[in-house]
């Protein structure tokens, strides 16, 4: 399937960061914002939050820490259910500064399974923002299982319909080389996959698993 998917679409340059970002921490935190804004609503206003924090110079993980909640809601107004957001994003900066010295690259050392464990103790965040933040800010090898991902698995009968976020994680694990790089390009071409063919009603017609057994009815 990565095969199939990289040989069609090519390598997708994940993640998608702005061209706001001055420096790799900037960027690592941007992406980390980015994963906690896109839950439930689209890139597009994710990144219009983005630019929006960037204009208001919070792309600052000690500004962001300052700032009252209720202001940086206001700010991140594009990116839907904004309240909700702003306090999930302030407990993650609290975190970030009671265990990593306010610095996101801290979470590229210490034990994978631990950090991550931690990391969801977070509120907020959930196996698939957590992995996002490992994996696309950091750089460490564990894979990011979205709705995409579970609904191309499932139709090719790979999944059972219930199975869950980490059996599905577990899969990608035993099935690809554990490289971070791998597992970028994985997730970034499923996403592809999944918005051009994959989608609520499957488009198999050209696409580059068609000729793998598959049930889009699934
Ligand atoms: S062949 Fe059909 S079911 Fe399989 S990934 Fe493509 S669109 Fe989805």
């Amino acid at each position: 399937m990565y095969r199939e998917l990289l040989k069609s679409f090519g390598p997708q340059h994940w993640w998608p960061v702005s061209h706001h970002a001055r420096n790799p921490s900037q960027a690592r935190l941007e992406i980390a914002v980015g994963a906690v804004l896109t839950q439930n609503t689209s890139w597009k206003n994710v990144e219009r939050a983005i630019a929006a924090m960037f204009a208001a110079g919070l792309m600052d993980a000690a500004k962001l820490r300052a700032m009252p909640e209720g202001n940086l809601a206001e700010v991140i107004r594009p990116a839907g259910t904004f309240r909700v957001k702003a306090k999930r994003l302030k407990a993650f900066m609290e975190y970030l500064w009671a265990h990593r010295g306010g610095r996101l690259d801290g979470l590229g050392a210490g034990e994978l399974a631990a950090v991550r464990e931690e990391l969801l103790t977070v509120h907020g965040i959930g196996p698939e923002t957590a992995d996002a933040i490992l994996l696309y800010a950091v750089g460490r090898p564990t894979f990011v299982v979205d709705a995409y991902a579970r609904r191309v698995l499932r139709r090719h009968g790979w999944i059972p319909t219930k199975a869950t976020y980490g059996e599905i994680q577990r899969l990608f694990h035993q099935a690809l080389p554990q490289e971070p790089q791998v597992y970028n390009e994985c997730h970034a071409l499923l996403v592809e996959l999944g918005k051009r063919h994959c989608r609520t009603r499957a488009r198999c017609a050209g696409c580059p698993l068609e000729n793998l057994p598959h049930d889009e009815r699934a």
